[in-house]
Formats: C-alpha cells, sequence, structure tokens
C-alpha cells in the first residue's frame, strides 16, 4: 500500500534543495498539505554533487535578496529543525585586476548596503592580511563579503526536509511523476505509486526541468529555454602547511573568487577545492542523437580536467600552495542554464495554477531564498522581492533551442563577467527584426537585443568606435554621448521618428 495522498493543495516536482526548500516555506506558512514528489533520492540531481558555496555576492537585486535571505535562514536552520549540518562561514575575498572591476565591487556593495549587507572594498594589503597564502602584487583590490562561506548541499537539503516533515508536509521519494493532467480546475499529477489531485503543481525538477515541462504541453505550456552544461571542480589532497595554519589561527582561510580569470578557490578540510568557469565550456545533451538519458540520478560526466588547464596554471601563480599538492578528486556534474544564467521561479507561461522552479546555477546559495519566493507566489499571488529578472514569463518564443544553446556557452563562459551598461552580449542575436531594419542598419544603428528583437541603441556617424571594446565601460561617456546628445536635441527643438521594437503590445478585445 502507499502513503501517497490522493489531495493535496500543492505538488511539487523534484527533491533537489530548491523543491524541498519550497516545501519547507510552505508548510511554514501553514501550507502542510502539500507533496513532493522525488524520483530517486533527495538530492539525486545536481544538488548532492554541489560544492556547496554560498555568497551573497550579486548584481542582481532579486538574486542578491534571495542569497542574502538563504543565507540568514542556512545559518539558523540547523537549530531551528535539529539538524547540525557543516555549514563554514569563512568569508570570501573577490580580486579585481582593473579599475572598472573595482567599479563593479562598488557599485554591489551599494546595492548590499541597500540590503542591511556589509561587503567591504579592500586594498591588496586587506587582502594579504586576509589570506597570507594570496599573491597580491598584481591586483588593484578586492571585496570583502563576511558571511559568505560553504555548506553541504545533502544535509542543507535533509535539514529542509526535516523541517518540512514535521509541520506536516509529505515527501514521497523513489515515486517519478509520470504525467499531468487537467480534470475542471484541478491538476491530478500521475505518479509511479498512484495519482494525486491538487491545486497547483511545481516543476522543480532541476536539469530534468525540460522533460517535466513536456508535460505541460497540451495545456499551453512551451519548451522550458535551458541548456544543461558540465560543470567541474577538483579537489586536491591534504596540504601540510593549510593544515597547519588553520590548526594555529582556529579558522579557514576564505574562498577566493579570482572573477577576471573566471575561478574560485576555497579551502575544503586541509586541501583546496578549485572551480573554474571556463571559457571553453561544453553543453550536454544537446543533439537528437545524444538525448538526456531517462535516469542520471547520482551520476556523473567523465573527468575533462585538459579543460581546466589553464585556469589551474593561474590559480596556481595566485596561490602557489596550490602547487605543492596531488589532484585528489575531480568532480563534473550536470548544471542547468537559462540563457541568461538566471533560474526561471514563477508562473509558468500559458499554463493555469502551474510555476516553475528551476535552472538555478547558484541553487545552493539560492535554494532558501527561492523557497521563501515561490511559497509566496503559491500562496499570495505575488513576491515581496522584485523578482522580473528571474520571472519564467522573460522569455517568450524567440528563445528556441539554438538561441538557448549560444546563449548558455556565453553566458557559462562569462559567468564572472561584467555586465556593462552600454555593452551588447554578441551571441543569440537578430532573433526578430522590425520592417525597417535594414535602413536603421544604414543609418548607423548600433543594435541592441530587447526580448529577441533588435532595436537601435544609437546612431553611430563614420569614424565613431563602435567596437565592443569600446562599451567595455562603467562610464557614461563613450563614442555614443554625442550621438545621444544630439538626438535628444534635435526632438526637443524638432520633431523625430523612432523604431522601438522590444515593447509589449496587448490586443484587447471585448
Ligand atoms: C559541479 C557543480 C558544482 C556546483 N557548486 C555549487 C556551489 O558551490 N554553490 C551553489 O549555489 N550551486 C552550485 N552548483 C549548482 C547546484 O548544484 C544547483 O543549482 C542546485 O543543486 C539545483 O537544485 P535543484 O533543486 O534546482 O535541482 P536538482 O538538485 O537537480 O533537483 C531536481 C530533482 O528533481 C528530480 N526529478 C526530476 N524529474 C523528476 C520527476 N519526473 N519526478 C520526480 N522527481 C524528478 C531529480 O531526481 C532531482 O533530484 C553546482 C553544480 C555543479 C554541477
Amino acid at each position: 500500500m502507499s502513503d501517497l495522498p490522493s489531495t493535496a493543495r500543492v505538488v511539487i516536482i523534484g527533491g533537489g534543495v530548491v523543491g524541498v526548500s519550497t516545501l519547507y516555506h510552505l508548510a511554514l506558512k501553514g501550507w502542510t498539505d502539500c507533496v513532493l514528489l522525488e524520483k530517486n533520492e533527495l538530492t539525486a540531481g545536481s544538488t548532492w554533487h554541489a560544492a556547496g558555496n554560498c555568497p551573497n555576492f550579486s548584481t542582481s537585486w532579486a538574486v542578491l535578496n534571495m542569497q542574502r535571505y538563504g543565507l540568514e535562514l542556512y545559518r539558523g536552520l540547523a537549530g531551528a529543525v535539529d539538524y547540525p549540518m557543516n555549514y563554514h562561514v569563512t568569508g570570501s575575498l573577490r580580486l579585481a585586476h582593473s579599475l572598472e572591476r573595482m567599479r563593479e565591487f562598488e557599485k554591489v556593495a551599494g546595492l548590499g548596503r541597500a540590503q542591511g549587507l556589509d561587503l567591504e572594498i579592500c586594498t591588496p594589503d586587506d587582502l594579504k592580511a586576509q589570506h597570507p597564502f594570496l599573491e597580491t602584487h598584481d591586483l588593484e583590490g578586492g571585496l570583502w563579503d563576511p558571511l559568505d562561506g560553504d555548506i553541504d548541499p545533502a544535509q542543507l537539503t535533509q535539514a529542509l526536509a526535516k523541517g518540512a516533515r514535521e509541520l506536516g508536509a509529505t515527501i514521497s521519494r523513489f515515486n517519478p511523476c509520470t504525467g499531468v493532467r487537467r480534470d475542471g480546475d484541478e491538476w491530478v499529477v500521475e505518479t509511479e505509486k498512484g495519482e494525486i489531485r491538487c491545486e497547483k503543481v511545481v516543476n522543480a525538477a532541476g536539469y530534468y526541468a525540460q522533460r517535466v515541462g513536456e508535460m505541460f504541453r497540451p495545456f499551453g505550456g512551451r519548451t522550458v529555454p535551458m541548456v544543461v552544461m558540465s560543470h567541474q571542480y577538483f579537489l586536491t589532497e591534504e596540504i601540510g602547511e593549510l593544515a597547519a595554519w588553520t590548526k594555529e589561527n582556529g579558522r579557514k582561510v576564505p574562498l577566493v573568487r579570482d572573477v577576471d580569470v573566471s575561478y574560485y578557490l576555497r579551502q575544503d578540510k586541509a586541501g583546496l577545492n578549485l572551480g573554474p568557469y571556463e571559457r571553453n565550456c561544453k553543453a550536454h545533451w544537446i543533439t537528437p542523437d545524444d538525448p538526456m538519458p531517462q535516469d542520471f540520478s547520482f551520476q556523473l560526466y567523465p573527468d575533462d580536467l585538459e579543460r581546466l588547464e589553464y585556469y589551474i596554471e593561474d590559480a596556481m601563480a595566485r596561490v602557489p600552495l596550490l602547487g605543492t599538492a596531488g589532484v585528489g578528486r575531480n568532480i563534473n556534474g550536470p548544471i542547468p542554464y537559462a540563457p541568461d544564467g538566471l533560474p526561471l521561479i514563477g508562473p509558468m507561461p500559458g499554463v493555469p495554477n502551474a510555476y516553475e522552479a528551476h535552472c538555478f546555477t547558484f541553487g545552493i546559495a539560492q535554494g532558501g531564498g527561492a523557497g521563501k519566493v515561490m511559497s509566496e507566489w503559491l500562496i499570495d499571488g505575488e513576491t515581496e522581492w522584485d523578482m522580473w529578472a528571474c520571472d519564467p514569463r522573460r522569455y517568450t518564443g524567440y528563445a528556441d533551442h539554438d538561441y538557448c544553446l549560444s546563449k548558455a556557452l556565453e553566458t557559462y563562459g562569462h559567468e564572472y563577467g561584467m555586465h556593462f551598461p552600454h555593452h551588447e552580449w554578441p551571441a543569440g542575436r537578430d532573433k526578430k527584426l522590425s520592417p525597417v531594419d535594414a535602413k536603421i542598419r544604414a543609418a548607423g544603428g548600433q543594435m541592441g537585443a530587447y526580448n529577441g528583437w533588435e532595436r537601435a541603441n544609437w546612431f553611430a556617424k563614420p569614424g565613431d568606435d563602435t567596437s565592443e571594446d569600446a562599451t567595455q565601460t562603467w562610464n557614461r561617456h563613450g563614442p555614443w554621448e554625442p550621438r545621444i546628445r544630439a538626438e535628444v536635441e534635435a526632438v526637443r527643438d524638432g520633431v523625430g521618428v523612432l523604431d522601438l521594437p522590444g515593447f509589449s503590445r496587448f490586443n484587447l478585445s471585448g
């Protein structure tokens, strides 16, 4: 006999950190009549093998909110649910090789201040004081996040699960969701152990989200815009000098993110953990002759250390201690990417009472906040924070497979890249062209992409620097500035015509 309830308010498909956190937050708010389905054991997707790094830092207001909230939750969670776990709040250092990078840090420190966070700008000497093994001679400075750290992702998920169960929520493990159908205003969720009728359903299936999303297609759903990338980190063997320093100082060295080179390096027990976001990155399961397996629970891709060589060498120069250690273990696992690398969390476009909470690239850091956000969508129909940056509805039909693939490769390869206000990323362009596109370009239009549409940001004159490099700056004064000023003055004093594709149009009837 199955102990699966036949009715529930909400059914969550997927028992990674995000699904379980959603269940926990629903239960905290009194919605205990909810069921989570996991096809294997909890954490079997990406969660079990994650490195567990938990930064506050984000240039997105929505993501900063999720991470800030999550880290606060995690600091009290072991006590709140009586489930001890390994959570090391070591602090972290972001390194800046340029003044432009320092300006990014100043911007995020300002965002952090507005959310009550104390992110500190550092000089090279400050960096050295925090991390004695770091080479700092060629750096401009950095950013110190005192609340960054690393958590055991499986223990975190189990702690959230314990909290949810004790409040009365149900977790059904080894029970795949096999389909969904509508019956009047209700969903009927089909599983291997029986059916559940419910009001609302959440796709929290991690890197399987596109497959689960297909179940919603007959009810107005679309192909989930995502790609599965491979992401690696490797662990070294124990380093005597690091072990001795930790013993003497009673703490681990802080996590280091060399964002201009594109890797993080942190202490793991008495060894080091190095995780790059490499430019020569790799997507998986992207062609019909290489489909995603029906089940990949607790599995990894083969090691691919060659892809990491450049980053390993760079990190050995930054923290020479790394060069003294033998390679221990390599982890190469699936990680889902939406085109912009931000999660899809919110209402499922076009489908009544269905929601999405997946495509998390930093799901361990964001899981706590994601649970809060999702529970608000489900219970209140709106969220406390502005979550548009992560709203699934930000992608419409233009986000086809080619677009998703080219953007995912670009986004992963520039995971730590700076997002300058006048810079337009080159991948996935020309998806939608206005009828006067050719005329606009002939007139010198410098194009940007808005919801798939190409729109002129400004009009260049012969001799203007229209290179991508010229836009890699926080400065307001680029080659565009005099041209935009002239346009604004022309429209102020005379008349002008604008072609503005990329805005929403509503057809209203009745
Ligand atoms: C090598 C590596 C290192 C990482 N390091 C970090 C890090 O340091 N910090 C960080 O924040 N993030 C990190 N991540 C990312 C992190 O692992 C993910 O963002 C996070 O685990 C996503 O959680 P999730 O709950 O969305 O998905 P998942 O953990 O993938 O969970 C989805 C679950 O859905 C289940 N499922 C699928 N289909 C069905 C179905 N039909 N029925 C029932 N259940 C189903 C799956 O079995 C799975 O358990 C790392 C990822 C990788 C690959």
